[in-house]
Formats: structure tokens, C-alpha cells, sequence
């Protein structure tokens, strides 16, 4: 069978996060977040952490080709042999291509693409809630305002990419997390 792979979207604080990680567990696919890896990375200590750092604080995108290369390593990884849930990748057009381009080397395919739609003002009052909470360093309100932007010019065009393939389903992310999660379940098993 050939590999899976779910690309979920949303802005920032739309939920993927929370719903990529109870996936895996009824998917049995690993969750693949790149904002994690480069946390992880940042926390280690490691060259790419150190690089990714200052982009991760202004709230840019880290360039495509540190990024493209650290998801292409996760990929190889074993625990990828059945695919996996990608949670914040592609972020523009170009890593959307290079995805395309590095799943058909792997054999694997994007079957379906949740987009969790959440409007703009819950999106910030989550946002500042998470900063509350997590104290996650780029929660801060300039760097929020700043990946909203990013999101808003380089993030939202691949709705239409993965439109017109025919594989954006869109879900209703204003739901409780349970029921994000039940439709997000539906829309996969409909798809597969
Ligand atoms: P968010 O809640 O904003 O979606 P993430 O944890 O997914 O947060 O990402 C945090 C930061 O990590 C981003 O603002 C960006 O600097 C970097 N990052 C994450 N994914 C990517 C990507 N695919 N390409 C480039 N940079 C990324």
C-alpha cells in the first residue's frame, strides 16, 4: 500500500497541533510538525536550531532549503513507513512542490487535506491564551501579528494549490475539540 499522508491546514491557533496529535494515535501515522522540530532543535542546542531561531522570534518563515532538508530526514525515518500527519508543512508553494516531489521518491501520497477553518478574532484571543499559559516565546503580540501575515500571504495561497487537486476538505474548527476531531475522522475515513 502506498504511504499516506494527511497535510493539515489552518492558521496559526487554529488547532492543528492538538488535532495532529490525538490522530496519530487512531491513525497509527506519527504527527510531523516542523514548528516542533525546530523548537526541539532550538532547545538541543543545534546548528539549525540556532539558525531557525532568528526567524522563529520574528515570526518568518525559516528558508525553504533548512526546512525542506529537515522534513525530508523526518520522512526517511522508520516510524514513517506507513506516511505520516504533517502539521505545518508545506507552508508556501515552494515546499508544496518539493512535498509533491520528495512523496513521489517515497512512494507515498497526500490523500486528503483538512483545512480547519477558524475566523481571525478566536484566532487571536487563542493566541494570547497559549502566550498566558505556554509562554512560548514567539506568542508575543508583534511576532503574533507577524505570523498571521505570513500565514495570510505565503500559507493561504496552497488552499487553492491543494483545491484544485481536488484534496482540500474543509472543517469547521470553531467546534469543540471533540468534534473537530469526530469531523476531521469522518473526512479522512470518506477519503482513504
Ligand atoms: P504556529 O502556531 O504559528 O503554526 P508552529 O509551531 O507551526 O507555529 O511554527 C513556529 C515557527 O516555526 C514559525 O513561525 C516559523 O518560524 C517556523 N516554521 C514552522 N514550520 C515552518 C515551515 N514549514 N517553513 C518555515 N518555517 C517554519
Amino acid at each position: 500500500m502506498a504511504k499516506r499522508f494527511i497535510v493539515l491546514m489552518g492558521a496559526p491557533g487554529a488547532g492543528k497541533g492538538t488535532q495532529a496529535k490525538r490522530l496519530q494515535e487512531t491513525l497509527s501515522l506519527p504527527q510531523v510538525a516542523t514548528g516542533d522540530l525546530f523548537r526541539y532543535n532550538l532547545k538541543q542546542e543545534t546548528e539549525l536550531g540556532l539558525l531557525a531561531k532568528k526567524y522563529m522570534d520574528a515570526g518568518e518563515l525559516v528558508p525553504d532549503s533548512v526546512t525542506i532538508a529537515m522534513v525530508r530526514d523526518r520522512l526517511l525515518q522508520p516510524d514513517c513507513a506507513d506516511g505520516a500527519i504533517l502539521d505545518g508543512f508545506p507552508r508556501n508553494p515552494s515546499q508544496a512542490v518539493a512535498l509533491d516531489e520528495l512523496l513521489e521518491q517515497l512512494s507515498g501520497r497526500v490523500v486528503i487535506v483538512p483545512y480547519i477553518h477558524v475566523g481571525q478574532e478566536s484566532l487571536i484571543h487563542r493566541l494570547v491564551k497559549r502566550a498566558e499559559l505556554e509562554g512560548r516565546a514567539d506568542d508575543n503580540e508583534e511576532t503574533v501579528r507577524n505570523r498571521m501575515r505570513v500565514y495570510q500571504n505565503q500559507t493561504e495561497p496552497l488552499l487553492a494549490y491543494y483545491r484544485n487537486k481536488g484534496l482540500l476538505v474543509e472543517i469547521d474548527g470553531e467546534q469543540t475539540i471533540e468534534e473537530v476531531s469526530a469531523a476531521l475522522h469522518q473526512a479522512i475515513e470518506a477519503a482513504a
